[in-house]
């Protein structure tokens, strides 16, 4: 089973993982948790190249968002699916649909062909949409650490509602949460789903 966890910056993605990571341990599967950008060695330096490079033209960007994508899904993913583990990722296609699509204002339905393209048309079995305003985003996350997060709030709003758009059009595909709940609570929500897919 594949599931992607998706938001915006501060939505509290990693504290979800490391939580359902737990619960399923426990259980008795075999769990992989991974990144994008990021969680592969060439994933490693494209994340650094994105976050700590200076300007990246916004086309230059999604290709190399997409091929840090197209090596993690070869290298990591199918075959962690293959062997029957379930993957929990952070970030997946819909992050680059939202933030270069609607975010960067490239056209959505591109990015997510580039995205297709790139993984052999890979879908998360379940994708965890952690919805949060770009003001708690940005309260949350306190300092700026990469070129990214130093977006304005308009960009961040566009990346917020198109996300939301994703998922209204594709309910059996997401499950929505309102990231201003407490962690615990969070967590109940998406370990019941979880436990009915
Ligand atoms: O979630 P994480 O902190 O790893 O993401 C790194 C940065 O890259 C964040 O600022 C996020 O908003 C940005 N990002 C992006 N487009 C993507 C994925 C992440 O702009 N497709
Ligand atoms: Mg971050």
């Amino acid at each position: 089973m594949f599931i992607a966890f998706e938001g915006g910056d501060g939505a509290g993605k990693t504290t979800q993982i490391e939580l359902l990571r737990g619960r399923l341990i426990e259980a008795g599967y075999d769990v992989v948790v991974t990144r994008e950008p990021g969680g592969t060695q060439l994933g490693t330096s494209i994340r650094e190249v994105l976050l700590h490079g200076d300007h990246v033209a916004p086309r230059a960007e999604a290709l190399l968002f997409a091929a840090d994508r197209a090596h993690h899904i070869a290298t990591v993913v199918r075959p962690a699916l293959a062997r029957g583990a379930i993957v929990l990722q952070d970030r997946y296609l819909d992050s680059s649909v939202a933030y270069q699509g609607a975010g960067r204002e490239l056209d959505p339905a591109e990015i997510k062909r580039l995205s297709l393209w790139a993984t052999e048309d890979l879908l998360p079995d379940l994708t965890v949409l952690l919805d949060v305003t770009p003001e708690v985003g940005r309260d949350r996350r306190g300092e700026v650490h990469d070129r990214l997060e130093a977006e304005q709030d308009d960009f961040h709003a566009r990346v917020r509602e198109h996300y939301l758009q994703l998922a209204a059009a594709d309910p059996g595909r997401y499950l929505v949460v309102d990231a201003s709940l407490p962690a615990q609570e969070i967590a109940a929500i998406v370990a019941e789903r979880v436990d009915r897919s």
